[in-house]
């Protein structure tokens, strides 16, 4: 089944920037080509690699806490003595 153009009955459809007003952040309108009429909507940033960043930020701050903690097991410790 091929998709066509509700409007126009048009099958081909090409992808449109656009920034619509009181969104926080541009999308894409997947739109016909004849007649531009929006047919779906798909966000401008991607998702995958969004959260692909996040989890490299994640593992970098999972590695500076683990780098920390035994310091601060440490020195806990060591107040933990002086307090005897
Ligand atoms: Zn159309």
């Amino acid at each position: 089944m091929v998709s066509k153009c509700g409007k126009c009955g048009w099958m081909n459809f090409e992808l449109a920037e656009v920034a619509p007003v009181g969104a926080n952040f541009k999308m894409y309108f997947v739109q016909c080509v004849s007649c531009g009429t929006p047919v779906g909507v798909v966000p401008f940033y991607d998702l995958h690699t969004s959260i692909k960043a996040l989890e490299k930020e994640v593992k970098k701050i999972e590695a500076q806490i683990n780098m920390a903690l035994p310091t601060l097991d440490h020195n806990i410790r060591v107040i933990a003595q002086k307090l005897k």
